[in-house]
């Protein structure tokens, strides 16, 4: 992928966080997806770099379908509007904290896409990374999350909070498609799915808000990040990566 490292100014703002609001809608994990979600956190820790890996690959594959969409509804992608990935490192001034961001310009999430493809596990491959998972020690695991798809939770490697903000294109069926998040925390069994209390940010797609875990902090790096693109990343995506870093 072609990967283009920028700075933004100063004076640029934090991103707002898009935290849950009154019209909240509070879904508890189905079983097997908690019990997954605890596997990947805790016994991929050696490996957890593999979560930047995991989004650059389903913003890529969100793009890749968009223009599969587009050869027979063109409604949903004109063929100019660019394709691609953005990601965004903010450093906290205060030194604690800080956030990672990634975004693209693909297919983006309904709240009932958001619901089902984040929340349960539709998976056939599921049980037989249950299986899998439960008989190896943590050493191979790096591999199975790869193979198995299971990318999204590793986000809860690096992050105590995940907000995916997502708006699909409007099409004749849904001609004003609203922005909707959903936020989950690593140490709770549920997650919410809400109106984006920030309105309509994006053009369409997916914005993933990494709140890192106050031990993850390198992965506000602008080096650290560059060279895990550069390494484990550089065959995820097929469309332009930019990386942005908050001075
Ligand atoms: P997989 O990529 O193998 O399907 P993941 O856990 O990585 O498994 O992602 C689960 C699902 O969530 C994807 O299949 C996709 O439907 C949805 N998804 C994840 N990230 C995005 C994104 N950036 N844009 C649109 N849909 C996404
Ligand atoms: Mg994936």
């Amino acid at each position: 992928s072609l990967l283009l490292a920028l700075s933004l100014f100063s004076g640029a703002s934090f991103a707002q966080e898009p935290v849950a609001t009154d019209s909240s809608t509070k879904h508890e994990y189905q079983s097997d997806v908690a019990r997954l979600r605890k596997i990947v956190i805790e016994s991929l820790y050696s490996h957890r770099e593999v979560f930047l890996r995991e989004l650059i690959s389903n913003a890529n594959d969100a793009i890749e379908k968009l223009r599969l969409t587009a050869l027979k509804d063109k409604t949903v992608w004109d063929g100019v509007a660019p394709l691609n990935i953005t990601l965004k490192l903010e450093k906290n001034e205060e030194g604690d904290g800080g956030r990672l961001i990634i975004s693209d310009t693909g297919i983006g999430m309904s709240p009932k896409e958001l619901t089902t493809n984040l929340g349960t596990l539709a998976k056939s491959g599921t049980s037989e990374f249950l299986a899998k998972a439960d008989s190896n020690s943590g050493s191979s695991n790096g591999n199975l999350i790869g193979a198995f798809g299971l990318g999204f939770y590793s986000s809860f490697l690096v992050a105590d909070k995940v907000y995916v903000a997502s708006l699909p294109p409007a099409t004749e069926a849904n001609p004003q498609p609203v922005q909707h998040v959903f936020s989950s925390s690593a140490d709770e069994p549920s997650f919410d799915v809400y109106p984006d209390p920030r309105g309509n940010t994006l053009g369409r797609g997916t914005e993933i808000t990494l709140v890192l875990k106050k031990d993850a902090l390198e992965y506000l790096e602008e080096e650290t990040v560059k060279s895990l693109i550069t390494k484990h990343s550089g065959f995820a995506s097929s469309f332009p990566v930019y990386l942005f870093t908050k001075r």
